[in-house]
C-alpha cells in the first residue's frame, strides 16, 4: 500500500508589492510570507493527507538554517522526513515570488539541493515494497530516471508529473512511466498543440501513450480531464462543481490523490474521481500545502454530502 514520492521541496518566500519593481528601484513590500513549496513537497504532502497507508517523501535539503525550517514545516504537516538527504555546501531550494496589487506574480526559482542529486538518483531502499513512486521534474533528469527505474524494478506503478515542462529529455522520462498526468500547457510542450477541449485533450492523451506511458491523463483544470490507456480505454470526467478561489495547489492535490487512489487498489475511473475531487476541493482555499483538502472533505464530495 505504500507511496514513494521523490521531488523537490522549497522555501517559498512571498514578497507582496504595489508594483512589480523596475530594475534599479528599491521598493517597500506590503507583505511577506515563508511557506513550504515545491511540488514534490506538496505532493508528499497531499499523498500523505489522502492515503490509507504510508508515504515516503525522498527529497534534499541544504545544509543550512533553511534546510532544518523546511524538515520541521514538513513534519509539522505529518510528512515523513527520514529520506530527506542533506547535501553539503548546498543552498536549500527556494522560490522568490513578487504579488502585484493585480495578482500578476513572478517566481524565481534557485534550485539548490533539489537539483544537487547525482546521476545515481536516491537509494534503492526508498522504494521497498513501494506501491506507487510519483514523480516530477523540479530534480535533475538523470536522477529522475534512475529513480524511477529503482521504483519499477521494486513493483511500483511508476507516475509522472511531466511539470515543469523540460526542453529536451522529455522522451526518456516519458518511456520510464506508467502513467502521466500533464495539464494543457504541458500537453502542449509534449504533443506540439495546447487541447483546448475535451475532443483535442483525448487526440493528445491517444498520441502520447505511443510514447511509452499505459495511461495518460490530460488535465484541464475548470473542464475536468481526459484519459486514454495504451489497452485502448479513454474518456472523459467532469470536474466537481465547487466554488475556485486559488488554482495554485490543484494539480499537486490531484497527483497526491491519484498516488492515494491507486496505492489503494482503486480502479482507474474511481481513482481519476477520488484525484479530481482533491485538485477540485484545493482550488477552494488559498495557498499551496495549506489548500490540500483532507481524505474526509474527498470522500464527502464524492458521495454528494
Ligand atoms: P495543474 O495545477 O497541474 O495545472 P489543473 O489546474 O488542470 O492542474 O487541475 C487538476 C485537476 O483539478 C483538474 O483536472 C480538475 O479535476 C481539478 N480542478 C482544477 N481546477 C478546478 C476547478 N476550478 N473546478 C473543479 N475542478 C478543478
Amino acid at each position: 500500500m505504500s507511496i514513494t514520492v521523490f521531488g523537490s521541496v522549497n522555501l517559498d518566500l512571498t514578497v507582496s508589492v504595489e508594483q512589480m519593481p523596475e530594475p534599479g528601484v528599491t521598493s517597500h513590500a506590503t507583505g511577506f510570507l515563508k511557506g513550504l513549496g515545491g511540488k514534490g513537497a506538496n505532493q508528499a504532502v497531499a499523498a500523505t493527507r489522502l492515503a490509507k497507508g504510508p508515504v515516503r517523501f525522498v527529497a534534499a535539503i541544504g545544509a543550512d538554517a533553511f534546510g532544518e525550517s523546511l524538515r520541521a514545516s514538513l513534519s509539522g504537516l505529518g510528512v515523513d522526513t527520514d529520506n530527506l538527504v542533506t547535501m553539503p555546501d548546498k543552498d536549500s531550494g527556494m522560490a522568490l515570488i513578487h504579488v502585484d496589487a493585480t495578482s500578476q506574480n513572478t517566481i524565481t526559482v534557485v534550485g539548490g539541493a533539489n537539483m544537487a542529486w547525482s546521476p545515481e538518483g536516491p537509494d534503492a531502499s526508498c522504494f521497498e515494497g513501494c506501491k506507487v513512486a510519483l514523480f516530477q521534474l523540479e530534480t535533475p533528469q538523470q536522477a529522475t530516471i534512475a529513480a524511477m527505474r529503482k521504483a519499477k524494478a521494486a513493483g511500483a506503478k511508476v507516475i509522472l508529473d511531466p511539470a515543469p515542462i523540460a526542453a529536451t529529455g522529455m522522451d526518456a522520462l516519458l518511456a520510464e512511466a506508467d502513467i502521466i498526468t500533464p495539464n494543457e500547457t504541458e500537453a502542449a510542450g509534449l504533443a506540439g498543440s495546447k487541447p483546448t477541449n475535451f475532443d483535442e485533450a483525448l487526440d493528445v492523451a491517444r498520441s502520447l501513450c505511443g510514447r511509452g506511458p499505459e495511461i495518460v491523463i490530460v488535465k484541464l483544470g475548470a473542464k475536468g480531464l481526459a484519459y486514454a490507456t495504451k489497452s485502448g480505454k479513454s474518456g472523459k470526467v467532469e470536474p466537481f462543481k465547487v466554488r475556485a478561489i486559488d488554482t495554485v495547489a490543484a494539480g499537486d492535490s490531484f497527483n497526491g490523490g491519484l498516488a492515494a487512489a491507486l496505492a489503494e487498489g482503486m480502479e482507474l475511473e474511481a481513482a481519476l474521481r477520488f484525484a479530481s475531487a482533491a485538485g477540485a476541493l484545493a482550488t477552494t482555499k488559498k495557498g499551496a500545502s495549506e489548500a490540500v483538502p483532507s481524505r474526509a472533505e474527498v470522500d464527502a464530495l464524492i458521495s454528494g454530502q
